[in-house]
């Protein structure tokens, strides 16, 4: 069986108060559930959210660089996430894409890097309403996934967790139905079993795009959603614990 993750990707929201708040809150929650909780703040804030999430809450970046150092102003390496004994990061999420210009080679790369390093790598990917609506859903997402499995050798597939975030969906209260999620789900699923079926089966695929309180059980019923990445309601401490609650 494979495990539920809910991780919540806070964008460039957050404050000191937030941190000190909602993360205590969380902890004692996530304690309690089998379910993994990951809170993903911006990186000013990592340091400070390892010390009030304790043990039972995972932290993660929002981004990494692919390079392990030099003349990159502004970006953060895979090896400064590690020596602060940050485990995750997200990376592609669409706002990289669409806002800094993301490619899915550099996409690829970073996430190379990040398992490199032992971290466990989140790969967003998703279809923005004009792919959807011309019927190309599954091509458009398919690659992005496979940019980062042709050259992620699957002895290293157990570092990469997949967030399927249909663009559509993300921040505008549109939540893909339940159904739709799990189509896109399970032909991630499939197409990754086509290298591994034992590595595709392990691979757990996040839901993301408006998850809030009262739509998570309904997506966490399909059979091949394994959590959510969750935006907006993982600011709030008590909505974000009901999904957490939710996954288990
Ligand atoms: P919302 O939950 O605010 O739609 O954001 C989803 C997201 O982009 C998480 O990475």
């Amino acid at each position: 069986m494979r495990k539920k993750i809910v991780a919540g990707n806070w964008k460039m929201n957050g404050s000191n108060e937030l941190i000190n708040t909602l993360l205590p809150q969380l902890a004692e929650v996530a304690e309690t559930l089998s379910a993994e909780v990951l809170v993903c703040p911006p990186a000013p804030y990592l340091v400070s959210a390892k010390a009030h999430a304790g043990s039972s809450v995972l932290i993660g970046a929002q981004n990494c660089h692919d390079q392990p150092s030099g003349a990159y102003t502004g970006e953060i390496s895979v090896g400064m996430l590690q020596e602060l004994s940050v485990g995750y990061v997200l990376i592609g999420h669409s706002e990289r894409r669409a806002l800094f210009g993301e490619t899915d080679a550099q996409v690829a790369a970073k996430v190379v890097a990040a398992v490199q390093a032992d971290l466990i790598a989140v790969l967003c990917v998703g279809e923005t309403l004009e792919e959807r609506e011309s019927g190309r859903t599954l091509d458009v997402v398919l690659s992005q996934v496979a940019a980062v499995t042709k050259v992620l050798s699957v002895t290293n597939w157990s570092n990469l967790v997949i967030a399927y975030e249909p663009v559509w969906a993300i921040g505008t209260g549109k939540t893909a139905t339940s159904e739709q999620a799990q189509a896109v789900h399970a032909a991630i699923r499939a197409a990754l079993a086509e290298q591994s079926a034992d590595a595709a089966a392990q691979m757990p695929i996040l839901y993301g795009g408006s998850v809030k309180a009262d739509n998570a059980s309904e997506l966490f019923a399909q059979p091949d959603i394994d959590g959510a990445l969750v935006g907006g309601a993982s600011l709030d401490a008590k909505e974000f614990i009901s999904i957490c609650q939710q996954a288990g």
